[in-house]
């Protein structure tokens, strides 16, 4: 007879849970996944996918507009947000099935319950029952952190965003980070009056700052409103429900609806890990080494739950190489230099590596080099919308730290470039590449 009911059990079916759970089947395991939700988890149920169909749905804006100077005859074109809202949602639909499909196909059983933590090798459901496990693994998120305010409650998170009854006509942002100036740009090319407020006054810390600058400057000539140093007072229902928001330093606003984007906390609330012996740290993340193990042998935990860095990607190479080490045999360990990032704003901002700011502290002085341009498109568009490009390079042998970009398709430019960095390649090797024109990314090898 088995020592355990299952080799592994994995609790939250997101992007790392999914990913661990079938590989470890794959190995041979006898595995088990708990999902309270939504198998598919943030990054498919309410954030990275559906987020990045609103911004499809949002960038028509400007594209019907710029069609005229391209010779279409656009009519004046009316925006149906609930149209959108169904139809990301059914696909969204699609995505959870071929998730739990994909468990399925691989011999994993799905468990729609609550699971909790009640012993280094036992878990117990919601309905009471216990199921031992010889490993358990953690992946169950995070969620949005809302600010404490009177009233705090009539505001919404990325949770219930995709969900909206109606687009509002006037929404107020909180926080400077990648969903509230992603969420910005959507609104505000669906025709909602924007306002996005921040503690400091600072817009996606951790980004470069001359592209930040860039899209500081770009948003507000788009319309939307920024609102620094300020944090909530209130936030009162009026009787028409419109929201009357009260913040520090700035004048009351009314609002429609109010959006918390103001960081995200890992799920460790009552999970029963601390009873366990697992280590939390000061954010209740479960701190765990490079092997994915936290303080308990048997329990390891992957994805946005430990927040070392909360993108999907991460979380999915972690989950890999959890199953690959513990049941494949293969110690595999995450390597996290040179990770790539986009914030789909309008225009969207897209890095790899070193920031200028973080080179020159690493290395003393830099040579950086820029390329600050219109694309065809928006030149003939009449948009006045300037792209920059920066690379960051060592002084003496020219390596490149990092590449920093915002403009048209910048994401998809990245990706392919950020192979480059990853390599330790040189501007000499860029150079020596020859520009496929005319394009956007031959900027990359024309770089002064
Ligand atoms: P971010 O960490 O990106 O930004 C949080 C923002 O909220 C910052 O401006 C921060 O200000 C502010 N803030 C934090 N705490 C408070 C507080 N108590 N009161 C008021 N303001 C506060 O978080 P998001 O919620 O936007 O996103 C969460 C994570 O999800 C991201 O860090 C990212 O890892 C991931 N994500 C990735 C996306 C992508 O890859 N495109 C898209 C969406 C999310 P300050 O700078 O002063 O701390």
């Amino acid at each position: 007879m088995a020592e355990y009911d299952y080799d592994l059990f994995v609790i939250g079916a997101g992007s790392g849970g999914v990913r661990a759970s079938r590989v470890a089947a794959a190995h041979g395991a006898k595995v088990a996944i708990a999902e309270e939700y939504r198998v598919g988890g943030t990054c498919v149920i309410r954030g990275c996918v559906p987020k990045k169909l609103l911004v499809y749905g949002a960038h028509f804006a400007e594209d019907l507009k710029d069609a005229r100077r391209f010779g279409w005859n656009v009519p004046d074109c009316g925006f149906d947000w609930a149209v959108l809202r169904d139809n990301v949602l059914a696909e969204v639909d699609r995505l959870n099935k071929a998730y739990i499909s994909t468990l399925d196909s691989h011999g994993v059983e799905i468990i729609h319950e609550r699971a909790t933590v009640s012993g280094p090798n036992e878990i117990t459901l919601a309905s009471g029952r216990t199921i031992s496990a010889g490993k358990i693994l953690i992946a169950t998120g995070a969620h949005p952190a809302v600010p404490h305010c009177p009233g705090s409650e009539h505001g919404i998170t990325s949770n219930e965003v995709f969900h909206l009854e109606s687009l509002p006509r006037r929404v107020l942002i909180a926080g400077a980070g990648y969903i509230a100036n992603e969420f910005a740009g959507i609104f505000n090319e669906f025709g909602s009056k924007v306002t996005l407020i921040n503690r400091t006054d600072v817009i996606l810390r951790g980004y470069d700052e001359q592209i930040r600058d860039r899209l500081l400057q770009i948003s507000m000539t788009k319309g939307i409103d920024f609102r620094f140093h300020a944090e909530f007072k209130g936030i009162e229902k009026q009787p028409d429900g419109s929201l009357k928001v009260s913040t520090t330093n700035h004048e009351d606003l009314e609002v429609d609806c109010v959006l918390f984007a103001t960081g995200r906390v890992p799920n460790t609330g009552d999970l029963g890990l601390a009873e366990a012996g697992v280590e939390l740290d000061a954010k209740g993340a479960v701190v765990v080494g490079a092997d994915n193990k936290s303080s308990v042998d048997t329990i390891y935990a992957v994805g946005d739950v430990t927040n070392r860095v909360q993108l999907t990607p991460v979380a999915i190479r972690e989950g890999q190489a959890f199953a690959d080490s513990v049941f494949g045999g293969k110690p595999t360990t995450v390597d996290y230099d040179c990770i790539p990032s986009a914030v789909f704003s309008h225009p969207p901002i897209a890095g790899v590596g070193l920031t200028e700011s973080q080179a020159k502290q690493k290395y003393g002085s830099v040579r950086v080099y820029t390329s600050d341009f219109r694309a065809m498109k928006n030149v003939l568009a009449n948009r006045n919308e300037r792209a920059l490009y920066k690379m960051v390079c060592t002084p003496d042998t020219g390596k490149v730290l990092g590449l920093h970009m915002i403009g048209p398709d910048a994401p998809e430019i990245l990706q392919a470039a950020a192979v480059a960095v990853k390599a330790g390649l040189t501007k000499a090797d860029f150079d020596q590449t020859v520009a496929l024109h005319p394009s956007m990314a031959e900027e990359l090898v024309l770089m002064k």
